[in-house]
């Protein structure tokens, strides 16, 4: 058997770490480690290079790329590159499968050369698809490259969804936890601290992700990449919070029939079913006990505390350049909340303020019709989000939650 060719990028985050967890316990001989990216860890990138023997190495950070090749000094079989434009460069060299884990837009132009060679690439950064979803769905039909959904709820959603029964789908469903401030009264979580939001109840999760849970962004993040993902209309995507997240996702039928996938909290079972499919293989995840766990609860996500639900759909009935601004101006809200520099509340409503402010600026790009205008849309954006958040700084009393 010929070892199949795997490259990872954001080989160091969450689940660039849990797909090199699946691939270390593999048979040897079963993957050949092509390229391994990263953006600053240096000592980790490394640490996982020498151990899966990786062809190739590449660090976006100019800085850690020192560290890198000091680290790797012992190991000049292993080549290195050093900047974004490395990064874009290892992506697309030739491999059978490359798991796109890079959070947010900066995933853009590396996720999108990989998709570009026209081979299996499974799907985690959804940030891409929120941006740039025509685009990179045509570009993927255009190469002939094989989408896997990664994100555990719509992996459930891909593994019961009949393609040849298109029809007969009456909707979607996306489970999600609800997040640390699921109970939470809107008083409460305008007082909450970076640490409360950090506090997942049922995942384990990069530090972006977590916070786009705890304002349930991320779900609003998901709809938008399931409706490319799947082909439907945001009608057909519907969202349950379900707190213990064992189902995670969902599709009706038209005879009645609501097919579910369920499994523990583990991501390694979503990319264990887009390392081996169409096959399937053994992961090491804690097997369900439904007689231990005993209930499964459902309930309506509550829009009026979450209301970056809302606004994700609205920006896909706005289509064009909106949900790349929403992306964007998340980012940014979400990177200040973790340093300190906004509310917790302040996420959804800077995100909320700079769509508003986009429709007149004379500077963001109106159209969204090549890569090109994506990236020019997030770098305005985010300017946009950035001077909004330093005016309520300068200003304290302006703070939209206080109001
Ligand atoms: P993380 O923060 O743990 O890791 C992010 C990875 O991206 C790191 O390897 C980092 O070095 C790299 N990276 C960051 N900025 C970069 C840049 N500018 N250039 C190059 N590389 C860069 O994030 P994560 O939790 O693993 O999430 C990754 C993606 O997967 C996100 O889009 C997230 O929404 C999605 N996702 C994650 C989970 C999860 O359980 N963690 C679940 C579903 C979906
Ligand atoms: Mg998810």
């Amino acid at each position: 058997m010929t070892p199949r060719r795997v490259s990872i990028l954001g080989a160091t985050g969450s689940v660039g770490l849990a797909t090199l967890d699946l691939i270390g316990r593999a048979e040897p001989g079963t993957y050949d480690v092509v390229a391994l990216t990263a953006r600053s860890n240096a000592e980790e990138l490394a640490r996982q290079a020498v151990r899966h023997k990786a062809a190739h190495v590449a660090i976006a950070d100019p800085q850690a790329g020192i560290a890198l090749k000091q680290a790797l000094s012992d190991h000049p079989e292993i080549t290195i590159g050093i900047g974004e434009p490395a990064v874009v460069e290892a992506a697309a060299m030739p491999a059978d499968w490359t798991m796109a884990a890079i959070v947010g837009a900066a995933g853009l132009r590396p996720t999108l050369a990989a998709l570009q060679q026209g081979r299996a690439l499974a799907f985690a950064n959804k940030e891409c698809l929120v941006c740039a979803g025509s685009l990179f769905m045509t570009e993927a039909a255009r190469c002939g490259a094989t989408l896997l959904p990664v994100d555990s709820e719509h992996n459930a959603v891909f593994q019961v969804f009949d393609g040849a029964q298109r029809s007969a789908i009456r909707s979607i469903t996306l489970t999600a936890s609800g997040g640390p401030f699921r109970t939470w009264s809107r008083e409460r979580m305008m007082q909450a601290s970076r640490a409360d939001a950090l506090a997942h109840p049922t995942w384990d999760m990069g530090a972006k992700i977590t916070i786009d849970s705890a304002s349930m962004m991320n779900k609003g993040l998901e709809i938008i990449e399931a409706c490319w993902l799947f082909d439907l209309p945001p009608e057909q995507v519907d969202v349950v919070v379900h707190p213990q997240s064992i189902v995670h996702g969902m599709v009706e039928y038209a005879d009645g029939s609501l097919l579910a996938q369920l499994g523990s909290p583990d991501m390694r079972t979503p990319i264990a079913s887009a390392l081996a499919w169409p096959e399937r293989m053994a992961a090491p995840v804690e097997r369900l006990r439904l007689a231990e766990i005993a209930r499964l609860d459902f309930e309506a996500p509550d829009l009026e505390r979450f209301p970056a639900i809302r606004l994700a759909r609205e920006v896909i009935k706005a289509g064009g350049i909106a949900p790349a601004v929403l992306n964007a101006a998340n980012e940014i809200a979400v990177e200040s909340f973790l340093a300190d520099r906004i509310r917790f509340l302040d996420i959804a409503a800077c995100v909320e303020e700079v769509l508003a402010l986009s429709a007149g600026d004379a500077d963001m790009p109106r159209s969204l019709s090549a890569f090109d205008d994506v990236y020019a849309i997030d770098a305005r954006a985010r300017q946009l989000a950035r001077d909004l958040i330093a005016d309520r700084i300068s200003d304290p009393q302006s703070r939209t939650t206080s109001s």
